[in-house]
């Protein structure tokens, strides 16, 4: 005899209490489990390597649930939008050994879009899929970039510049992904800035300025800077802008890259301090 429950709902098409099953919830359950094998049903230790795509992703679901809630699905819903476009060069030595890179298990690593020195832009996964490009990384508050980002690698071996027509179809994807997930201007950032002791991308010679001034990410105003006042706090703005302030050095030097280029080492020195601050002012 299978139990009964009441659940309350509120909202506009339910004025009255709903009855719920728990046969129900069973077989609501098992219509997110249709798509999973028998075998992969009782048991959690297969390796992901042996599962095909749809196998996997019906695991995922299943592994989603919180096992002591009841189930019942609900109807209204969509995909998790990204918030947030991280950039970075690839330090390979063209697009096809990147795309090779990137479908190759063993390597565990990918991105949604990969721009080659030409302009040409493969894209390697959905906008909505969670690729893995930044790895372990911080940003402000946000401890896991890669659930709500999308990764841009530009063919670069990280020591030298990016053509025109690379950049040139970069700002027609930004631009595209800005205006469709609605991303923030500051949430268009660098791997580097992300995680600052491991990574150096892109490299200096990524035009950071150019991209700002179509609304991508930010720069300062370089014929108006002032003096910052007294009580200025270099590493208080930096944690501000979204730096992780647990390796102060990696963090100056990330921001140097980025904003000083002409020299990027741990030292702040009064005119960087007075481009941080005019960040700052300008920005937060
Ligand atoms: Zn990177």
């Amino acid at each position: 005899m299978p139990k009964k429950r009441t659940v309350a709902l509120k909202g506009k098409d339910f004025s009255t209490q709903l009855v719920v099953d728990t046969t129900v919830l069973q077989v609501a359950t098992e219509k997110v489990l249709t798509n999973t094998p028998q075998n992969l049903q009782d048991s959690t230790s297969v390796k992901d390597s042996v599962l095909n795509p749809e196998d996997k992703l019906a695991l995922q679901k299943r592994g989603g649930i919180y096992k002591a809630a009841d189930w019942a699905t609900a109807i209204n819903y969509d995909l998790r939008k990204p918030n947030f476009v991280i950039i970075h060069h690839t330090s390979q030595y063209s697009i096809a050994q990147t795309i090779r890179t990137f479908q190759l298990e063993h390597t565990q690593v990918s991105a949604h879009y990969v721009i080659g020195k030409n302009g040409q832009v493969v894209q390697m996964l959905n906008d909505y899929e969670r690729a893995w490009h930044a790895g372990r990384s911080k940003w402000g508050p946000v401890t896991d970039l890669n659930s709500i980002s999308i990764g841009i690698e530009l063919d670069n071996n990280g020591r030298e510049p990016f053509p025109e027509e690379q950049i040139g179809s970069l700002l027609v994807l930004l631009d595209t992904l800005k205006a469709r997930y609605n991303i923030p201007q500051l949430n268009f950032i660098g791997h580097a800035d992300v995680a600052p002791t491991r990574k150096d991308d892109p490299n200096v010679y990524f035009p950071w300025k150019r991209l700002a001034e179509k609304g991508f990410g930010i720069w300062y105003n370089e014929d108006y800077l002032s003096t910052p006042p007294a009580d200025f706090n270099p590493i208080d703005a930096l944690k501000i802008i979204g730096y992780d302030m647990s390796n102060p050095d990696a963090a100056i030097r990330a921001f140097k890259r980025k904003f000083i280029v002409k020299e990027v080492n741990t030292t702040l020195t009064d005119y960087d301090k007075a481009v941080l601050y005019d960040l700052y002012r300008k920005y937060y």
